[in-house]
């Protein structure tokens, strides 16, 4: 039963491919041809004796089939009388035809190879070649990717000839007849076998292959079949097509039915059915394809949905994130704005790739100028701004600095310098400013910072300098003066001496008694000598101190020349120079690989050589002097200790010890004028350093100088 279903199906299928053709019988042939059938009898005609149901010749040497059957129509509507001429197989009948035996061969496609010694009439039965493999096998739509695969084919047929130029990769096996090929596919001898479509049904049919199936079929492998006549019979084709071209699909299906006999129920119309299971077929095929793409399309909107559920949910949290650190930076820049506003500075943004100059209504309002007057949108405002604001004495300054600090990236930005004010008048700001750069490196650096207002205080230390230069020069002038009367008195002290000695010499002369005898021996041996004495060592002293007043105003006055001081070196020189007291107290320096500092040698020297020296001086009674000299470096300082286990200074007393003419311990047996660590401490200002100590009293001190490591400008 299903055998059958699909013998109708095969059968409809068939129809499709039928040549269409008129039923009309009447043909006018020329009168060249009508002379030619007039003169020549029965053309010779060999055929494929075994090719069922296509044609054979029957056990009375009769052809038989449906070639048969369509040629007798041909010959009655062309008047050719065909005579069969009995071959016993298809390649001997191939062998008659070229040998001029046979006239016409009766059933063929044409090919090339025929083509030599052929010439072809019109097809008058089309149909396809299908590919015939046994069930378990797959569907075949390109032979040209099938590997290890045979093919089995009849020899001698056109489809050999084509398999063989077009699929060399399948393994041709040839038989003898088209069973043949069947019964190699069915015994699993061949993977496959090619046949033309209704031969094929005919020969499922006949010999109850049921594990035999169609596997597919080649668009261009269809049988397009001719009579071929001998080349030098061309008339004859002339003749014969007309007769051809009047066989009607009806009279094909005709024969076919006659040869294949299938039951067929009988449609009204199969190329109308067939159009319909086609159209019904695409439709379902549509429709089941549709449906799949639907539901392909469904699941991949629902993933979307999801990820779009959960990315806007997402977006959420990114707003609400962004909105908190929105909220959170217009919180801290109005934070900002009061802190600016607060600390009465002007705020500043300099973009250093654009030349972009941003500047505060505070900016400008600190020098008594308005922020209208200046175009803060310009894209490279800054020199033209800066150019009018800053003091033309101090714009290189500027720039050389903002340019250093540019170059080495360095954390923040300091500078001090003088602008202008609305009426020409120097002011001075304090600009201090921090790098801000992207991640990325992308976006050119950009430098916020404020202007603190230091013009007050920048004032009053140019008044104090003024007035300590002053002071300087009152000082030199007053010691210079105080020494002339001092000399005086030291000059007239000798003259009074030495006369005082000549008085005395002259004494014994004079004849004294008694009680007045007793007096003259004390004034002349100790009253008179003791004040002298008094005087000579008060002289001394004020000297002493008018030296230290001048060393302290020379070294006020002093241009400092700055240069790579080798500490360690230096605290050598130092150790030689103080040898005799070293070596009277026995004390111990101990000092190695000190860090280098900048500064001026000589007086860097005299700042060492004190405080080592009053190290060795305050040492405690019985005790040897333990010294000892470090120094660490930092960023743009070194910080040295000079440490001693001398006698310490009193909390009370230590604050006081760097003013001039100070001494803690006035009773101490050790001189000192007291002049030593004010000068130290001028100095090491001086040289933009700092000086400051630690003691407790009879537990020794320490003594921390820190200096520049780096030139600087006195
Ligand atoms: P002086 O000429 O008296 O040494 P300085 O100015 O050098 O003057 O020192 C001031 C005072 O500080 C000294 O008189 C002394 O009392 C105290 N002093 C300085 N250095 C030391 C030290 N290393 N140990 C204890 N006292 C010190």
């Amino acid at each position: 039963m299903r055998l059958k279903t699909v013998y109708i199906f095969l059968y409809a299928l068939l129809g499709l491919f039928l040549p269409t053709g008129k039923a009309d019988t009447i043909i006018n042939f020329t009168e060249k041809q009508k002379l030619w059938l007039q003169q020549h009898g029965p053309v010779t005609m060999c055929v494929d004796p075994d090719w069922e149901p296509f044609e054979s010749i029957d056990e009375n040497g009769k052809h038989v089939g449906i070639a048969a059957d369509l040629l007798e129509l041909i010959s009655l509507r062309s008047g050719v009388i065909f005579q069969l001429v009995i071959t016993e197989n298809w390649e001997q009948s191939l062998e008659y035809s070229k040998q001029g035996k046979c006239q016409v061969l009766s059933f063929l496609n044409s090919t090339p190879q025929r083509e030599e010694w052929l010439i072809f009439t019109d097809p008058y039965f089309s149909e396809h070649n299908v590919f015939i493999t046994r069930e378990e096998h797959d569907f075949i739509s390109d032979p040209a990717r099938l590997s290890n695969h045979s093919m089995v084919l009849p020899r001698g047929t056109s489809i050999e000839e084509r398999i063989r130029n077009d699929y060399p990769n399948l393994e041709l096996i040839l038989v003898e007849s088209e069973s043949d090929a069947m019964k190699m596919v069915d015994k699993k001898k061949a993977d496959m076998t090619m046949r033309s479509l209704s031969m094929a049904a005919y020969t499922i049919k006949k010999e109850g292959y049921f594990n035999l199936k169609i596997a597919g079929r080649l668009p261009r492998y269809s049988n397009q079949l001719s009579m071929g006549i001998s080349s030098d019979l061309p008339l004859l084709k002339d003749i014969l097509n007309p007769a051809i071209a009047t066989i009607t699909p009806q009279e094909i299906e005709q024969a076919t039915h006659n040869h294949i006999s299938i039951n067929i129920v009988s449609p009204p119309n199969y190329k109308v059915i067939m159009a319909v299971a086609a159209a019904l077929m695409l439709i379902l095929m549509v429709g089941l394809a549709w449906n799949y793409q639907l539901r392909r399309l469904n699941a991949r909107l629902s993933e979307k949905q999801g990820r779009l559920i959960e990315l806007s949910k997402k977006l959420k949290e990114d707003i609400e994130i962004r909105r908190e650190a929105e909220e959170a930076s217009r919180g801290n820049a109005a934070r900002y704005k009061a802190f600016i506003a607060a600390s009465n500075a002007g705020a500043w943004e300099y973009n250093y790739g654009t030349g972009h100059l941003w500047c505060s209504p505070n900016y400008f309002a600190m020098l008594g100028r308005d922020s209208k007057d200046f175009d803060l949108q310009s894209p490279d405002n800054a020199f033209t701004i800066w150019n009018e604001l800053l003091h033309p004495d101090d714009r290189e300054q500027v720039f050389a600095h903002l340019h250093h600090f540019m170059e080495n990236r360095e954390e923040t930005y300091e500078s001090t310098f003088r602008m202008l004010d609305a009426n020409g008048n120097d002011f001075w700001v304090l600009s201090r400013g921090k790098l801000l750069t992207d991640n990325t490196g992308k976006k050119p650096p950009v430098i916020i910072g404020t202007h603190m207002d230091i013009n007050n205080q920048k004032k009053a230390e140019e008044l104090i300098k003024t007035k300590n230069k002053e002071l300087e020069t009152f000082l030199y002038v007053t010691s210079h003066d105080l020494r002339s009367p001092l000399i005086n008195i030291q000059g007239f002290s000798h003259k009074i001496e030495k006369q005082f000695l000549k008085l005395k010499a002259m004494v014994p002369a004079i004849q004294t008694q008694g009680e007045e005898s007793d007096s003259l021996e004390q004034i002349l041996n100790k009253n008179i000598p003791g004040s002298l004495a008094y005087i000579y060592s008060n002289v001394d002293k004020m000297n002493n101190l008018i030296d230290g007043l001048l060393t302290i105003s020379r070294v006020g006055r002093v241009k400092l020349n700055i240069a790579e001081c080798k500490m360690d070196k230096l605290i050598n020189h130092i150790h030689i120079n103080l040898g005799i007291q070293i070596e009277q107290s026995y004390a111990h320096i101990n000092a190695s690989s000190l860090p280098d500092c900048f500064g001026d040698e000589d007086l860097l020297n005299q700042v060492f050589t004190n405080l080592i020296d009053n190290a060795i001086k305050y040492q405690k009674p019985d005790t040897t002097p333990e010294i000892s000299i470090t120094g660490r470096k930092e960023k743009s300082s070194v910080t040295y200790t000079i440490t001693d286990n001398g006698i310490g200074i009193s909390e009370d007393h230590l604050p006081r010890i760097w003013d001039v003419f100070f001494r803690a311990d006035t009773s101490s047996a050790q001189k000192g004028e007291g002049i030593g660590l004010s000068l130290v401490k001028i100095i090491v200002e001086k040289h933009h350093g700092k000086i400051w100590a630690e003691s407790r009293e009879g537990e020794g001190s320490t003594f921390f100088v820190q200096l520049p490591v780096e030139k600087f400008s006195a």
